[in-house]
């Protein structure tokens, strides 16, 4: 009988995606008898999807030129089933925080302004390198996806879940649960009067850390994880993404911050005051998914008026 064939295709990454598929350990041997690994470049040298398709195809990375346009259609063309492989491919990932600049500023900062360049000419790369795109953008932006594996690399067991599903011909859906849904630690009650940096007050190793004052995106961010960074006593950063009904990350924890923050106003300064104070709000909120974010253009043309000294 003929085994379904796989293909990961990596686009912007930092291979951490392709290393957790390495990581499935003891499962790893099983996996590859049950499917035929047709392509994937961390482990074969060459950069072409095979041309008679696959069953299924992993996406790893987010799009950030041209090149990895071309290349994310022809592996959605060659694959039966496309899957939006880690927090890059499925959201743009921390290189989608690129999007807070212009393409040009970032030629600028990397080839010209940085300490460490010489470059007399001020040449940027043109002609061997292909064209970046204005921006980093989500695979979803070019082509249907079938599934998404979110993390910031997905945890091995749920890669070899969706595999498993997708050989026994099953749908794979991760619970409609937030990190919260999954976290051990204990929640109740109102007592934020301000947030701290991670890292500079002892911990309570049982209570809620967003209680705590530490800014934790358990509440608007899609659990299949198990919690396992607020299992650790350390904040979740969003990993995975927004669920489905959460849909924008940033918005909805500036609704969520409200819900710990003491309200009596002579004791603590309004919600609003508090997420204003939040130095670097973008990073803290949107690390992985600025990219898909519904306040993209907003965050994007505000930062550009900024730069230029009008008013946002
Ligand atoms: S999702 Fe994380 S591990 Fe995967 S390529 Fe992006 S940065 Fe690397
Ligand atoms: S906010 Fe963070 S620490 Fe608190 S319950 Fe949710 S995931 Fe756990
Ligand atoms: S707890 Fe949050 S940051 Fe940590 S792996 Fe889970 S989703 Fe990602």
């Amino acid at each position: 009988m003929t085994k379904p064939s796989l293909a990961v295709e990596t686009l912007s990454i930092c291979s951490g995606c392709e290393i957790a598929i390495l990581d499935l350990h003891q499962a790893l041997p099983g996996v590859l008898d049950a499917i035929d690994l047709k392509y994937i470049q961390v482990l074969m040298d060459f950069r072409e999807p095979p041309k008679e398709g696959v069953t299924v195809g992993f996406v790893s990375g987010g799009v950030r030129n041209e090149e990895q346009v071309e290349l994310l259609h022809k592996i959605r063309e060659r694959s039966q089933i496309l899957v939006a492989f880690g927090a890059c491919s499925a959201f743009g990932g921390i290189p989608g925080l690129a999007n807070l600049h212009t393409k040009d500023e970032l030629l600028q900062e990397v080839y010209i302004d940085t300490v460490s360049t010489v470059n007399p000419k001020g040449v940027i790369p043109h002609k061997v390198v292909p064209p970046l795109l204005e921006e980093v953008h989500p695979i979803s932006d070019f082509v249907k996806v079938d599934y998404v594996l979110p993390g910031c690399p997905p945890p091995p067991k749920l890669i070899a879940e969706l595999v498993t599903c997708l050989l026994e011909g099953k749908e794979f859906r991760l619970e409609p649960k937030t990190v919260c849904d999954q976290c051990p630690l204990t929640k109740d009650e109102k007592s934020v009067t301000n947030f701290i940096r991670w890292g500079t007050k002892k911990i309570d190793p049982e209570r809620c850390l967003l209680e705590q004052g530490f800014q934790c995106l358990g509440p608007v961010t899609q659990g299949g994880c198990e919690a396992r960074c607020p299992t650790a006593l350390a904040p979740c950063r969003g990993c995975f993404g927004p669920t489905e009904s959460v849909h924008d990350q940033a918005a909805k924890m500036i609704g969520a911050i409200g819900s710990v923050v003491i309200q009596d106003p002579t004791k603590a300064p309004a919600p609003e005051q508090i997420v204003k104070e939040i130095p670097d709000l973008v990073g803290t909120y949107l690390r992985f998914s600025l990219a898909a974010s519904t306040f993209k253009k907003a965050l994007h043309t505000n930062v550009v008026k900024m730069k230029k000294g009008v008013k946002a």
